[in-house]
């Protein structure tokens, strides 16, 4: 039977590049992430009739429990399965800890970590009955190391990392692996605006903010691209990736060797 896969927040960036890379592998797609309904319903059909594959979207907000409780019920109701599962909805905020809005370090925790536990919770009864599944958290270099200005980020990743472990060791003879893929820079939305924020703030070019932000954290000056991680995305699920759990896998350009 066609394997399916939830990809949280798969309306925009990594989500979406690693959608389409597991699309083009062949698994049944459950979309998941806000946006304009018209263009998330062109790239839900797009993508089903470009790989032959079944798509559906869930519009469940990966802060609330019960959303995504519904959406993992609706996914097996539309595919009959759920075998992959790749925690990926996320956000952002910059600022000193004690300038920290509370309801900023409250949603970052409850999207970038709760909704990954609330999911995989979720997911792992049908997994460990069907015997196979695969759990792939989007983490970040901030996973393994800190910067400045994003104590809820930073605290959210370095717990997705241990949640992985966890969730590793408890299935360790299931069937099911659980790893984190830990991206250095992605020019997505969410880098694209840290980087005009900067080019504001310091009264710079976006193009010399990209550059500045590149260097400042990351040997190699490149971004890696959604396409690269789908590709990563895509070995972990595969059967050749299954003795690999537990594991904090970065793409980075080299930023945390040092
Ligand atoms: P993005 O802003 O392009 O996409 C985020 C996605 O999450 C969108 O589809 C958005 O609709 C969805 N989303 C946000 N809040 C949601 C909610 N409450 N419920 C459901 N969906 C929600 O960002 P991105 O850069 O593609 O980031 C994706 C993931 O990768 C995040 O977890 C982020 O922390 C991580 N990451 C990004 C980078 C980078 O450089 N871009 C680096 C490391 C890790």
């Amino acid at each position: 039977m066609t394997k399916s896969a939830i990809v949280t927040g798969s309306t925009s960036g990594i989500g979406l590049g690693i959608a389409n890379s597991l699309a083009a592998a062949g698994y049944n797609i459950m979309l998941n992430g806000f946006g304009d309904a018209a263009e998330i319903e062109k790239v839900r059909s797009g993508m089903a009739a470009e790989y032959g594959i079944k798509t559906a979207y869930s519009p469940a907000d990966i802060s609330k429990p019960d959303d995504i409780k519904k959406m993992v019920a609706d996914t097996i109701e539309a595919f009959g399965s759920v075998d992959v599962l790749i925690n990926n909805a996320g956000i952002q905020f910059t600022a000193l800890v004690e300038d920290f809005p509370d309801e900023k370090w409250n949603a970052i925790l409850a999207i970038n970590l709760s909704g990954a536990f609330h999911g995989i919770k979720a997911v792992l009864p049908h997994m460990k009955k069907q015997g196979w599944g695969r759990i792939v958290n989007i983490a970040s270099a901030h996973g393994l190391v800190a910067s400045a200005q994003k104590v809820a980020y930073v605290a959210a990743k370095h717990g997705i990392v241990g949640m992985t472990k966890v969730v590793a060791l408890e299935n360790a003879n299931t069937g099911v692996t659980c790893n984190a893929i830990c991206p250095g820079w992605v020019l997505t939305p969410l880098v694209q605006k840290q980087i005009e924020d900067r080019a504001a703030k310091n009264g710079t070019t976006v193009e010399a903010e990209k550059t500045a932000l590149l260097s400042e954290k990351q040997p190699m000056h490149k971004f890696s691209t959604p396409e690269h991680l789908g590709a990563l995305a895509v070995f972990l699920c595969s059967d050749n990736g299954q003795t690999m759990t537990g594991v904090a896998l970065p793409m980075d350009g080299g930023w945390v060797a040092q």
